[in-house]
């Protein structure tokens, strides 16, 4: 008699296989940064737009993408409160705040409406900002991921070409697990990791004294063990925390700042790296 095995047909094995992906850059750009954080609330949208206004402070043309569609915060911080305009019912323009061009889904949904979608809208959702939004000629867009490594990431990863990625993380052991985990993701996904963020730090007080709130150089570690470049440390400071709030990062309410001094040094390593 006949022997039988079991195995996957042919057939089946081709249409699981891992598809060829082609990478469309954003139209309007020179270059694509990622800024990801493996958690929620460690700093990623903070650092995200006083990172976009220190490369504007250097004299780069910036835009930000808010690619948070679960939870936008580009409207909060920028304090933008229109909706971006369509000259053909096609395309979008992004909407100038403080020099720099901003898109959000935050701006096109009631900001008290959550947004119960399903992974292949988001997908959409991506494809839109990316494609047709009439970003118009920036040396860099600033992307602000959503925390983890769900669909916007697969997005990006896979079909938009991204030239960098930071990743912002605050130095707890808990955040810290999670960012090895985005950063094998980014390796995998052959997404260049510019370096790591370790912020909230440390909070300074008023005789000096330095204390370790989250841990102490957690995140200089990972990116020793990983090989990746250390972008400094950001400590707690209660000035960016309230420029947040009102709608006017620090970087731009104040740009000298030490923190903002901080932002700019970043800044200008980033810079550096993608303009020789
Ligand atoms: P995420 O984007 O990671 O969810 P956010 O940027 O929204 O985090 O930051 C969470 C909260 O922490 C915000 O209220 C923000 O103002 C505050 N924050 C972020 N970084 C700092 C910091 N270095 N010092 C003080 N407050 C900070």
């Amino acid at each position: 008699m006949e022997k039988k095995t079991v195995g996957l047909s042919d057939n089946f094995k081709g249409n699981t296989a891992p598809k060829n992906f082609i990478k469309n850059p954003i139209t309007g750009t020179k270059f694509t940064i990622a800024i990801s954080s493996a958690k929620g609330g460690v700093g990623k949208s903070t650092f995200a737009v006083n990172f976009a206004l220190a490369l504007k402070a250097i004299g780069q043309k910036v835009g930000i993408l808010d690619a948070d569609i679960y939870g936008p915060s580009l409207p909060k911080m920028m304090n933008i409160n229109d909706k971006p305009k369509s000259e053909d019912g096609k395309s979008m323009t992004p909407i100038n705040q403080y020099g720099i061009q901003c898109m959000s889904i935050g701006f096109l949904v009631d900001k008290d409406t959550p947004m119960i979608w399903r992974g292949p809208m988001v997908t959409s959702a991506i494809k839109t900002f990316t494609q047709k939004v009439l970003w118009n000629d920036l040396d860099f867009i600033i992307v602000d991921m959503p925390p983890g490594t769900g669909d916007t990431q697969l997005t990006f990863a896979q079909e938009i070409k991204v030239d960098g990625a930071i990743i912002v993380s605050t130095p707890q052991e808990i955040a810290l697990l999670d960012v090895k985990r985005g950063i094998n993701m980014f390796d995998k996904l052959k997404v260049p990791i510019l370096g790591l963020i370790d912020n909230m730090s440390f909070f300074e007080a008023e005789d000096g004294k330095k204390y370790n709130i989250f841990g102490k150089d957690g995140v200089e570690k990972v990116a020793k063990d990983f090989k990746k470049e250390f972008l400094g440390k950001i400590p707690i400071n209660v000035d960016l925390r309230i420029a947040a709030d009102s709608g006017k990062p620090l970087v731009e309410e104040n740009p000298d700042h030490p923190i903002s001094i901080i932002f700019k040094e970043t800044a200008t390593k980033v810079k550096e790296y993608f303009f020789k």
